[in-house]
């Protein structure tokens, strides 16, 4: 039987990636969270399963000593991902993503654990090179609010390769695009479930600038599937893992409004700073070494995801 450590385990990703992880015989899976943005509700169908366990804790704090069972696998997913959450602590979230990610890696040496980390295409920053191929390097604000997510995740990944080169840690990482889906909180604030729940309230859709700005959108069930292959690859560099179909924010709005038959009107407001202007990854990687390419469109992944909001 391999155990399987899932940090931020009761998050949006987290919650799907633990039940894929359960549905894959002989796993048994630990689920790590400080329920900061993570919620028991997300994990319900998963607490009676005699093989999957809940810790609370943070990672910011060491992990040595706080899970007493030999771990194979570790799922560093631990980190809030809208920018009102990751901005609403920026010390807490850059901490998560250097001291946080130490102790992880360091539970992962003494268990002599493969480790995957849940990068982010926000390593690109504001990207000049369109679509984001593994290869560029990036176009970071040191000093603006997303650096501690932005920054964070560029020394997370740092990080796991000075591991990899000094200790001969068994890495993953993966560089996550824009995914929504079931599970997304309420109150989670990112685009797709800001129109959602706005449009089935009939209430103004608010886009940030004039609309223009691109996005690829994932569903929730392709991204997980993807993790879990990059995890059984041997791929040590950073795989691109997301649905190269892209849009505006503009289109997206239009779409949430025709599906759910709202009479929403569309409202405009300032553009946060730093918003990247155009996002599209290049998943030529996660084709060639993992066979994986998303298989839900956007209407199809709107048309799951409207219901879970509605209800
Ligand atoms: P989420 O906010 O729903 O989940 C994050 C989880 O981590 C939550 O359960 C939260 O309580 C927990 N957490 C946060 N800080 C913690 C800490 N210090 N110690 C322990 N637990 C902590 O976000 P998500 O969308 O599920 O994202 C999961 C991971 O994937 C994050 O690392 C995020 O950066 C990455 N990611 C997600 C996306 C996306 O579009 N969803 C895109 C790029 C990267
Ligand atoms: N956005 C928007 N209205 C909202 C929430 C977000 O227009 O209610 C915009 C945001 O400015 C950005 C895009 O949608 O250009 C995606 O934002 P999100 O927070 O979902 O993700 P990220 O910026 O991290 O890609």
């Amino acid at each position: 039987m391999r155990t399987i450590l899932v940090t931020g385990g009761a998050g949006f990703l987290g919650s799907h990636l633990c039940k894929l992880l359960l549905e894959h015989n002989g796993n048994k899976v630990i689920c790590l969270d400080n329920f900061f943005t993570g919620k028991i509700d997300n994990l319900r169908d998963l607490e009676s399963n005699p093989n999957f366990k809940i810790v609370s804790h943070d990672i910011t704090d060491p992990l040595i000593g706080k899970i007493s069972e030999h771990v194979d696998e570790i799922y560093n997913l631990a980190c809030p991902a809208s920018p009102i959450h990751y901005q609403f602590d920026p010390i807490e979230t850059i901490k998560s993503n250097t001291v946080g990610v130490v102790n992880v890696l360091e539970f992962a040496r003494v268990n002599g654990a493969k480790i995957l980390q849940a990068s982010t295409s926000e390593i690109y920053g504001d990207p000049e090179v369109h679509p984001q191929v593994e290869s560029y390097n990036g176009n970071v604000n040191t000093l603006g609010p997303r650096a501690c997510y932005d920054e964070g995740k560029r020394v997370a990944e740092t990080l796991f390769m000075d591991y990899h080169r000094k200790y001969n840690l068994d890495i993953r990482i993966v560089r996550i695009f824009n995914t929504y889906g079931t599970n997304m909180a309420r109150d989670d604030g990112r685009v797709v479930s800001n129109f959602i729940i706005q449009a089935l309230n009939n209430k103004p859709i608010t886009i940030y600038g004039d609309g223009n700005q691109t996005r690829s959108f994932c569903y929730v069930s392709d991204l997980v599937e993807g993790l879990y292959l990059t995890m059984t690859s041997g791929e040590i560099m950073p795989i691109n893992l997301g649905n190269p179909d892209e849009f505006t924010i503009k289109d997206l709005a239009e779409k949430v409004i025709e599906i759910t038959g709202s009479s929403s009107e569309i409202v405009y407001r300032e553009l946060p700073i730093d918003d990247p202007k155009q996002r599209q990854p290049d998943i030529g990687r996660a084709k060639t070494v993992l066979n994986w390419s998303p298989k839900v469109n956007l209407n199809d992944g709107l048309k799951i995801t409207i219901p879970y909001f509605d209800n």
